[in-house]
């Protein structure tokens, strides 16, 4: 069971001990921000830091043991103040979410902004290649892709891994950027694809896909998870998920090879869900490899779960299913689905609020290890599951969070993902939450357990990720708004603690 505070709990500690854990973080992240690294990022230079800020913080915590006088209503003028979770982020990463939140959520940049990443993302020209374009990659590199990537090579991502983990992540989801969107007349060719036709092709598209995949996995540390795209494994990939066969042998031996390095590492695999058309291909595939690596109390291996789709609590059902008969954990990534606009509509819950309660009802389930709806009926025991709640809504959050405080789940390898450079105000608030219970109960392992997912590549590989984050924003608007909002109650937060005004 990971412990966490439960709203109420949260009231009752004595926030102006916390207050001090804050000043002690932005304290340090403030010399980090001045010690920002090249590319400009400071999240990124962990090395630099001064003090790691978890020490600090705990330290600062653990005086949230003293005594709470919880009868006693302070005045109006001493009450202590409520801490700001984003108080651990430092200051470029807070301006730089004020910056794209404020596009997100302002129709008039958008419209233009949008306009641009479309053609960025989908043109041949070199022009418009930031890859080969060295102003537009400068350009691109120290707003959208900072914002939203964790690093062209192996010294930027361990900087921004690290920046993470020292800010109390539990760990990071590391993507590599290659994939692969299909549009509708290449779908249609999918059915008639040829394999013999371009044989030395496939082999480098697999070959390239395992190695940038190899290597994602070495950059992860144990206890992370690395995510994956069967879609960036080219075309003949793509095919046999369209026609639910099983990967091609040499692809079968890449997955594998990524499989036992994960499981030599400690690293644990997110095999991310993508469009319906490839989709019962690649819950075929999951299944496979969970089977083959996961052990009968813990996953290695994990598929996704699209809440918005109306068959999902049926497929995790018969997911559920097959992991009793054999005898392994299921690996459930819970997401809503990121494929709104290209998926076909009428496989998709009508309205926002039936996928929301889905999305709910499924967490609960598996929390609970209860075959409650929208999970079919079953008499049979309950699989081990492990968990991931990704998600950026904050009430789906909460809910999971209330859940995991009773104390009373079965359920307890659950972790929380949010998408690096969205909703930050959910995810340092789960840090916060993770460090006040590790304080409470002096285990620095004890608590909420928050990643965040961070996609690396070159900026012209990271070109179609950033798109969809962009689509993801215009379509959230309102939760975009928060986010805004709350980057700006931040830096207001901040400019008056400058001038001793809070
Ligand atoms: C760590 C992480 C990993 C992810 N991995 C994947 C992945 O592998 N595959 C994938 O597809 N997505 C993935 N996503 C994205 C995810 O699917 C969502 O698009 C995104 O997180 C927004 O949903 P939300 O839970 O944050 O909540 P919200 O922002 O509250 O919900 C927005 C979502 O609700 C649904 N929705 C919106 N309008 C409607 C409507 N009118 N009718 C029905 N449903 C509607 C859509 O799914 C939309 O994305 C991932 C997200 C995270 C945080």
């Amino acid at each position: 069971m990971l412990p966490t505070l439960t709203p109420s709990a949260r009231h009752a500690l004595p926030w102006c001990n916390i207050a001090a854990l804050t000043v002690a973080s932005t304290s340090s992240f403030s010399s980090l921000a001045n010690n920002a690294a090249p590319h400009g990022r400071a999240i990124h230079t962990s090395k630099q830091r001064p003090s790691p800020p978890m020490s600090a913080t705990l330290d600062a915590v653990t005086t949230v043991q003293a005594p709470v006088q919880p009868a006693q209503e302070p005045m109006a003028s001493s009450r202590p103040k409520k801490p700001s979770a984003l108080s651990v982020l430092p200051l470029t990463s807070v301006l730089r979410s004020l910056m794209t939140t404020t596009v997100s959520s302002s129709p008039l940049l958008l419209g233009p902004s949008m306009a641009i990443m479309t053609a960025l993302a989908h043109s041949t020209n070199p022009l418009l290649n930031p890859d080969r374009n060295f102003f537009l990659r400068f350009l691109l590199k120290k707003t959208f892709y900072a914002q939203f990537c964790a690093g062209e090579n192996e010294r930027e991502v361990r900087q921004t891994i690290d920046g993470l983990k020292a800010v109390g992540f539990r760990g990071v989801i590391l993507g590599y950027a290659k994939e692969v969107v299909l549009k509708d007349k290449e779908k249609k060719n999918l059915a008639s694809f040829d394999a013999s036709a371009r044989q030395e092709a496939t082999a480098k598209e697999i070959r390239a896909w395992a190695e940038g995949t190899l290597e994602t996995v070495r950059l992860a540390a144990a206890g992370d998870f690395v995510a994956l795209k069967f879609s960036g494994a080219g075309l003949e990939a793509l095919s046999d998920l369209f026609k639910q066969n099983m990967p091609s042998p040499a692809l079968a031996s890449a997955i594998d090879s990524i499989c036992q390095l994960a499981v030599s590492r400690g690293v644990r695999l997110l095999f991310d869900a993508e469009q319906q058309a490839v989709q019962a291909g690649i819950d075929d595939w999951t299944m496979a490899y969970m089977r083959k690596y996961n052990t009968p109390k813990q996953a290695v291996v994990y598929g996704t779960y699209q809440g918005y789709l109306k068959a999902t609590g049926t497929i995790l059902s018969e997911h559920l299913r097959m992991a009793r008969e054999g005898g392994f954990a299921l690996g459930i990534k819970l997401v809503r689905g990121a494929y709104l606009g290209s998926d076909p509509r009428h496989l998709i819950h009508d309205t926002k609020e039936d996928t929301d309660a889905a999305y709910d009802a499924m967490t609960e389930a598996l929390l609970r290890r209860q075959w409650m709806a929208p999970l079919t009926p079953d008499s049979g025991a309950f699989p081990a599951v492990s968990v991931v709640v990704a998600s950026h809504n904050a009430a789906s959050v909460e809910r999971a969070q209330a859940l995991l405080a009773t104390g009373t789940l079965k359920t307890t390898d659950v972790a929380f993902g949010q998408l690096q450079g969205m909703a930050d105000e959910i995810s340092c608030q789960l840090v916060l939450d993770a460090k006040i219970t590790q304080a409470k109960e002096q285990r620095p392992d004890a608590g909420v357990q928050a990643y965040k997912y961070l996609v690396w590549g070159s900026t012209g590989e990271c070109m179609k990720y950033l798109l969809r984050r962009a689509h993801e924003n215009r379509d959230a608007v309102q939760r975009t708004r928060s986010s805004r909002d709350a980057m700006v109650a931040e830096v207001v937060r901040r400019v008056k603690a400058v001038f001793g005004l809070t």
